[in-house]
């Protein structure tokens, strides 16, 4: 019959769809960079707002039938700023790589130069050099300079950097933004040490809190916007847990040029629906941010203590760890990150490979680097807590060190997940936290 090799992929990768949520149901999701959504954001997901265009801005759109999404995208980016105590929103970049060419755009030019955190210091890949095909380079042609950092306080190192910002301005190549924030962020960045110095440049601060938006809007980690940020960047699903997305705050002031930015920029639709998502994920984060993150950055502390307790060596030692969600381990005495990071995966743990702070300069690539690093947002949300944190130290001891079966590890992964089945800090939980919606 016609047609009928399209239906078998029809059948498959709606089957993959399946298998794929009860993996995850079995499993012990460790991604720094995920989270587990409420059932409400979910519904917002599904909604038919995700078929609609709204350009421009509430009220000036350039399209018919947006009353509804105009009411929700004002009350969003109202929740928004209540979150974040910021005068100015805008919630369509549709990602943190997008939230970050908003404010690349709106105030740099091509050929400007950004001091950046390196990547094995932390940086994101949308912070770097157009030679490794950063976003900030290869699409809005700025020169990247990195921060000199200090791998045994593992942040930005204060005083190191006034020196060469000042040598950049001997050399004519003053930075034109400055920016905080990364991927691999155990400690607050210095924002408050160096905004004022970076002022006096007329430098603008921008701070990336892609990983730590929802540590911050608990209260719980630093406050960019209070220290010295000018503007602020983020995904809205890394600790925030809202969907998919990106988020741009700042001071009435930089309104104008972000929202030129971001339409007609960088958007054209900008996944309405999961603006409407991020509206709720913010109402959430209002209502239950605090504790929530209070939960993540102790149990993080708890896996980290346990970590180093079954002979692990755990990054930012003579900090105590870790003051956010993540925790980084050399695993270098075992065998390398990517081996590490296979291993665990076949014992359903799901962590990622990690550079840290020596890698490229040992010769070690993103392939087979030094670390793994973990974090325990999405745990949090399922209901951890500290003897969930030991009881999963144990596991990957179990596979790392001690090299047992996989195989049989990962059935007993599966039991000790029955009971964290809901998700945790939002209104609504009766959907299971991985369940299957099938609507067909
Ligand atoms: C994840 C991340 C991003 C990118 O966010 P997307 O939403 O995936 O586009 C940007 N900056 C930092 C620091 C990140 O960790």
């Amino acid at each position: 019959m016609a047609g009928s090799a399209y239906k078998n992929s029809y059948k498959k990768i709606l089957a993959d769809l399946v298998e794929h949520n009860k993996w995850f149901e079995n499993s012990i999701p460790l991604i720094a960079s995920e989270n587990v959504p409420s059932p409400a954001v979910k519904e917002a997901l599904l909604s038919d707002f995700g078929n609609r265009y709204a350009e421009g801005w509430p009220g000036e759109r350039v399209y018919a039938g947006c009353v509804y999404i105009d009411k929700v995208e004002v009350q969003c980016m109202d929740l928004a700023k209540k979150l974040y105590k910021a005068k100015f929103a805008d919630v369509r970049p549709i990602s943190g790589v997008v939230a970050n060419l908003a404010v690349y755009s709106a105030f740099t030019n091509p050929g400007d130069v950004m001091i950046a955190p390196s990547i094995p210091a932390g940086g994101h890949i949308s912070h770097g050099k157009k030679e490794h095909s950063g976003t900030a380079g290869l699409v809005h042609g700025l020169d990247i300079e990195f921060y000199p950092f200090d791998a045994e306080e593992m942040t930005i190192d204060v005083d190191k950097t006034k020196e060469k910002v000042e040598e950049l301005k001997k050399a004519n190549r003053l930075p034109k933004m400055a920016m905080f924030g990364g991927s691999l962020f155990l400690f607050p960045h210095p924002v408050k040490e160096l905004s004022d110095f970076l002022k006096s440049y007329n430098i603008h601060i921008n701070y990336d809190a892609a990983h730590v938006a929802g540590l911050i809007a608990g209260g719980q980690f630093q406050d960019p916007l209070r220290e010295g940020a000018d503007t602020m960047t983020m995904s809205t699903h890394k600790t925030l847990f809202g969907p998919q997305g990106g988020l741009v705050l700042g001071g009435e002031q930089h309104g104008e040029a972000i929202k030129k930015a971001t339409f007609p920029g960088l958007t054209s639709s900008h996944h309405i629906h999961h603006m409407a998502a991020k509206a709720i994920a913010f109402a959430e984060a209002l209502e239950f941010g605090k504790a929530y993150a209070k939960d993540v950055i102790k149990n993080a502390k708890a896996l980290a203590d346990a970590l180093s307790a079954a002979g692990f060596k755990v990054l930012g030692e003579k900090r105590g760890y870790t003051k956010s969600h993540q925790i980084a381990v050399n695993v270098l005495d075992y065998s390398d990150g990517g081996k590490v990071e296979a291993d665990l995966e076949k014992a359903n743990i799901i962590v990622n490979r990690q550079l840290i702070p020596g890698d490229i300069k040992a010769g070690r690539n993103y392939f087979h680097p030094g670390g793994i690093r973990l974090g325990v947002s999405e745990l949090t949300r399922l209901g951890m807590k500290t003897p969930e944190m030991k009881e999963i130290a144990g596991f990957i001891k179990n596979i790392v060190i001690e090299k047992k079966d996989p195989k049989k590890l990962a059935a007993k992964v599966k039991s000790f997940r029955k009971d964290y089945q809901k998700v945790h800090y939002c209104f609504d939980n009766k959907l299971g936290a991985y369940e299957y919606v099938k609507l067909r």
